[in-house]
Order: C-alpha cells, then structure tokens, then sequence
C-alpha cells in the first residue's frame, strides 16, 4: 500500500499480510467491517495490545477506542484476566461437559443483577440473540417478531433485514442468502416510532412473539432512544402477551453492571450478551426468569445447544473481567472520565462551528457529522457524511489514534484509557478535524 499522501502511516507489512490473507478468505477477513472497504487504504494487521494501546504489524502504535468491538472494558492484556486464562489453560481446553468455572461466572452474574434468574452461556452473540428468538417464539407459540430499522442482532437468517453493522457500512440493510419465508416473519420497524409498533400489532394480532430491542441501538450509529419509547415497548408488548427482548451484546455490563435494563429501570423479558461478558473471549449468553428459562432443553422443548458452550478458559476471562467491574466506583469513574473527553470535543467542535454532533451514553460515543441534535431513527443519517469519516478516519491513524473502519460504528473509553492518554487523543481528534474541515 503506497502512501497516498505526507503523513500517511507506513503499511507494507499489513499490505503484505492482506495480499496473502486474499488468497485465503473472502475479502481478505473474517469479518466484512474489518476489510476497510469505507475507510481509506489496507486493513491494518495488529500485532499485539496492552492498555488503551495497539501495535500494527508495521509498528504503529495507536490509542485504541474500537477495543475489539466493544469486549475490552479494561483494555487490553489486563493482568488479571491473563492470570485467570493461564491457570484455567494448564487444566485443559476443552471437555465437553460442565466445569465448575461456568458456576462462578453465572454466579458472580445472577447474584449482582436483579434482571435474571437463569443464565445460559453460548459462544458468541449471535447464538446468544438466535437462541433468544427461538425461545420466545417456543414460549409464544407464535412465529413473528418485530425489530428496529438499523438495530444489529447478529447474522442469524431473521434477523439480518434492514440490520446495521457491517451490512449498512456496504450500502446494503439485508443479506442475499436470507429466505423470503424467515425475513416475512421479521416486522421491521423504524425506531422512535410509536404509531409503527402499534399497527404492527393490529395487523398481525395474536401472531407477534416478540420485539427485540438493542439495550441502547449502537450499530448504525448510536441512536440513542427516550426513555419514555422503552416503556413503551414494555407496556405494548406486555398488552399483547408479547415478549420483550434486550439484545444486551454491547450494552450488557458496558453502560453498567445490570446495563440498559437497569439504566431505563425497565425489566425485559429476555436479554441477551456477549462482548465484555466473556473478556475478550467468544462468550455469548442469554438469560431469563427461571420460569422461562425452564423452557430450554433438556427441561423444556426448545432446543438450543453448543460443542464448546461455557468452555472453561472463556468462563475464566470472563470471570476475570467482570470481577473488576462488580464496584459501583468503577461505572462512575469510567463514565466521568468518558463524559469530559467527549464534553471537549464537543465544546471544540461548536467553537469551530464544524459540522459535527458527538452522542454518547456512558462510554460508548459516536462521532455524527451532522447538524442535527438529535439522531434517532436510522433513516435520520445522512449516508453521504461518511465520506467526513472517511478522511477523519484516515487523519486519525496518521495521529496515533485508531476508531473502527466504519463511521457507523461507535467508539468505546475503558478504564485502561489515562488521563494521558485521553488528552493526546483529544489534540490528535481536534487536529484531524482542523485538517477534514
Ligand atoms: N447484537 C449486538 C447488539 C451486537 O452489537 C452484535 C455484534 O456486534 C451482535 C448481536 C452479534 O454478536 P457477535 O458478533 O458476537 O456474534
């Protein structure tokens, strides 16, 4: 990759690694959003992590606020949660059948949250979210479900239309490959719009199984929605003995211990997690009262199973990360911290005049090159404003700073980001948008 500009960070290993890593995988990845196809040059290779830090194969050291996504809530290589993988890895990788660690990691969950009684744990959030559904659907004994425009659950069949994530990155809201069937049993809904869930449950009265939310809507954007909708939700669903589903994958013991459940004060019926559950490794879980958790198998007729479901080193990493955060103070400071970096950027960027709106809610943010004050539906977002992220994206790595490969992905703050840290982010963030603006 040929430097296009002064400036531009070296990337002949990574180009190097993309070039081999084409003759295996479509695309070059293993995951699309990863290709950099709406950001400018080749994906960066990483080497290695630790702290609020990145290294690329080149050797470029970046502050990272993509934090894998979303699990790293400490940052990366935090001593603990390596402590616990490596006495868990000296007893074996994998057996197949229950360890005690998968006790000690539903234990530490069910005992610090008031939301569920039963738990069970699956490999990633996409199972966690598929087994969801397939629960309400086997509770209800109804087919169809109603999600938002833009919200993200995952690449399961019925819920891959009109989703954001990746698929939005690529101009695209729904797969090809998805039966016409599966996607007729998916209403899909603008978000803030209460006229839509109730015509919705007139048309197809007695047949809807469930609404599935994100705790907070951060995948085409953050679309942060009122408080005053959630209830909603709550009360229509409940109404029409429908079930409410909080797809927690991000928002699970990121926005607190207890997440968006405990943050609108609002009790689903289902939520589902993944991310900072597992510490960085492939953990998914969902969870339930016990009375509908009692309708998994083997007690209860919905299926739902997995070869490597609770695998000891993930419960371990898993452990490990959530005992850090079980502490009020922990939510509090992470959140203070997150507020006043994002409160500078915006206070430059309205000195500036520059067209840019900042969102955030506790420590997810997200950069909105726009006017408007408010974003709540996806269909809200100027597509064309990407091409703002695209070069803020670019100035950002030449800066040190590394955001993910999409504008309509938020951006997280863990504890490992120092005060330090946020304060050179901070110039490099206002220096890159002197150069987009
Ligand atoms: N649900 C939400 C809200 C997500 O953000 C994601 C992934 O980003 C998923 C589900 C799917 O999780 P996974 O990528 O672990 O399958």
């Amino acid at each position: 990759q040929p430097s296009g500009k002064k400036g531009d960070i070296s990337r002949e290993k990574s180009a190097e690694l993309y070039a081999k890593a084409q003759q295996y995988f479509p695309g070059g990845v293993n995951s699309p959003v990863r290709a950099f196809k709406s950001v400018y040059g080749t994906p960066l290779f990483i080497e290695r992590g630790d702290g609020c830090f990145l290294w690329d194969a080149d050797g470029n050291k970046f502050i990272d606020f993509c934090c894998s996504w979303g699990p790293l809530i400490l940052g990366h290589n935090h001593p603990k949660i390596r402590e616990k993988v490596s006495k868990a890895l000296e007893k074996g990788l994998s057996f197949g059948a229950p360890t005690a660690l998968e006790n000690e990691l539903a234990e530490l969950i069910l005992k610090n949250n008031k939301c569920i009684e039963k738990i069970r744990f699956v490999s990633s959030g996409t199972e966690a979210v598929m087994s969801a559904i397939r629960l309400a659907r086997g509770y209800t004994g109804r087919d169809k479900i109603i999600k938002f425009e833009g919200c993200y659950h995952g690449h399961s069949d019925s819920l891959l239309v009109k989703a954001g994530s990746g698929l939005v990155t690529f101009g695209e809201t729904s797969s090809a490959g998805v039966p016409q069937s599966f996607a007729d049993e998916t209403i899909v809904i603008p978000l803030d719009d209460t006229k839509a869930v109730e015509t919705a449950f007139a048309q197809f009265d007695g047949q809807i199984a469930a609404i599935i939310i994100e705790g907070v809507p951060a995948n085409n954007g953050l679309l942060i929605q009122e408080p005053a909708y959630i209830q909603f939700l709550r009360d229509i669903t409940r109404k029409h003995r429908a079930l409410l589903i909080f797809d927690e994958v991000i928002t699970g013991f990121r926005l607190g211990f207890e997440g968006a459940a405990a943050y609108y004060g609002i009790q689903p019926d289902i939520i589902t997690y993944g991310k900072i559950i597992g510490g960085g490794m492939p953990v998914g879980a969902y969870g339930a009262s016990s009375e509908l958790m009692g309708h998994i198998s083997p007690d209860g007729g919905v299926y739902q199973a997995g070869t490597l479901s609770g695998n000891p080193v993930a419960m371990a990493a898993g452990i490990a990360q959530l005992s850090e955060l079980k502490s009020s103070s922990f939510y509090k400071s992470l959140h203070t911290k997150s507020n006043e970096f994002v409160e500078a950027i915006r206070r430059y960027t309205a000195a500036k005049n520059y067209k840019l709106k900042l969102f955030s809610v506790g420590s997810i943010f997200w950069f909105a090159f726009t006017d408007k004050e408010q974003i709540r539906a996806a269909s809200d977002i100027d597509h064309h404003s990407m091409e703002y992220y695209k070069a803020f994206h670019r100035e950002l790595l030449n800066r040190g700073i590394y955001f993910g490969p999409s504008g309509y992905e938020v951006g997280f703050v863990s504890a490992a980001h120092t005060k330090v840290e946020l304060e050179k982010a901070k110039r490099a963030i206002f220096e890159s948008l002197d150069e987009v603006f």
